[in-house]
């Protein structure tokens, strides 16, 4: 009987012991709570943790092509900015061949004012400039302020200078409420290089930091989706375009929105050069200016992409766009390969419309900001 008893006592002691194992783990869980499992299908309460998903809009009314998926390992290299001066060599002979005339003379004669002319004319700077320069110049030489030939290279090159300084020649970029993107237009005939001037910018202002959505406006030209497709692909841009032959107006508006939607900075939108079917360009041009401008759009710069070796056909051509468009800058293209850079002077002198890129060749890096003083500089200073 003693045994049956002192077995009892120790079981119920073994199980208290138990007992109180369990409990004494419970309360070491982390904060002293219960951890629990939520079940799939319950409510995530106050301390779980959430990954919302974004609301995607899209506005029903507009089609938007799917988003590009952008590769996160798309590296952007680092802009090798093209020097003006090395890149003249064309534009440069125009001059030099002149101005070792008007240095081998020991003063200033009536082939001194040819050669001058001449090598002006050649240079495109055009008539009226031309005239305007050396009237200006031939009045200081006949009231004794410039006597040596030395001097009058001199002031020419100042007069020059001057002609094009104080324009603002910065690319507009308004910070815009609510997100809407800025626009760029690029206007010009075909060839001239807008697209490849678009692939140029969106290179430096993804460097600069700008998220970037191009617009593939030239409907009428099927290379132009794919070309902007590439230089998209290349700089990590975003790309809309629509069907070949199809509404350019519409494609940049589809874009825009897409651009907003998406909370982009800038729009770099292409339009074409030449239409196939009868309507005429410019006022199609000038539809596509509208309908940019349109809430969320916001035109901030219309560039008008000239070929520099068009010469004083330029100048009627720039006349044109800027009617339908209301061009705020020029990019000059294929300054690298003609002689003819002297038609900056003449489009700024004329139309008043600042030169604001220059392109030095068919490169990502080939495009630099125009800079008057280092243009003119170039063009004075001999091949060495
Ligand atoms: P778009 O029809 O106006 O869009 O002209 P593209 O962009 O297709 O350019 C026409 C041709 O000009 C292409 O072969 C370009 O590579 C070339 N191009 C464009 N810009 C320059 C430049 O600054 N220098 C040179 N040498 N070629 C250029």
């Amino acid at each position: 009987m003693e045994w049956y008893w002192i077995f009892l006592i120790l079981a119920v002691a073994v199980m208290v012991f138990g007992v109180g194992v369990l409990v004494l783990n419970r309360r070491r869980s982390p904060g002293g709570e219960v951890r629990r499992t939520p079940s799939p299908a319950a409510p995530p309460g106050p301390g779980d943790t959430l990954v919302a998903e974004r609301p995607v809009e899209v506005d029903p009314e507009v089609e938007v092509e799917p988003e590009v998926e952008v590769e996160p390992e798309v590296e952007v290299e680092p802009v090798k900015p093209a020097s003006l001066r090395d890149r003249l060599s064309k534009a440069r002979s125009a001059f030099t061949g002149a101005f070792s005339g008007v240095l081998g003379r020991s003063s200033i004669t009536d082939e001194t004012w040819e050669d001058l002319e001449e090598a002006l004319l050649r240079a495109d700077v055009g008539l009226g400039v031309t005239d305007s320069l050396l009237d200006g110049l031939k009045a200081r030489v006949k009231s004794g302020e410039i006597d040596e030939p030395a001097a009058l290279l001199d002031a020419l090159q100042a007069d020059m200078v001057a002609r094009l300084e104080g324009s603002d020649r910065t690319l507009r970029f308004d910070e815009l409420e609510a997100g809407a993107p800025n626009i760029w237009m690029f206007v010009g005939v075909n060839g001239v290089g807008k697209t490849t001037t678009i692939g140029k910018v969106a290179r430096q202002q993804s460097e600069a930091g700008r998220t970037l959505l191009l617009a593939a406006g030239d409907t009428f030209r099927a290379a132009a989706a794919e070309q902007l497709t590439m230089w998209a692909d290349r700089t990590g841009a975003q790309v809309v375009s629509g069907r070949e032959g199809g509404d350019p107006a519409a494609v940049i508006y589809d874009a825009i929105s897409a651009a907003h939607n998406r909370g982009l900075d800038l729009v770099l939108a292409d339009t074409a050069g030449r239409l196939h079917t009868k309507s005429n360009l410019m006022d199609e041009l000038a539809k596509v200016r509208r309908v940019a401008d349109k809430e969320p759009g916001h035109v901030t710069e219309v560039l008008l992409v000239l070929d520099a070796a068009t010469g004083q056909n330029g100048l009627v051509q720039a006349k044109e766009f800027t009617q339908a468009t209301d061009v705020t800058g020029i990019v000059l293209t294929k300054l690298d390969g003609t002689p003819k850079g002297g038609i900056t002077l003449a489009i700024e002198t004329t139309l008043g419309i600042p030169v604001k890129l220059v392109g030095l060749g068919e490169d990502a890096d080939d495009l630099v900001a125009f800079d008057p003083a280092e243009f003119v500089d170039a063009l004075f200073d001999p091949p060495g």
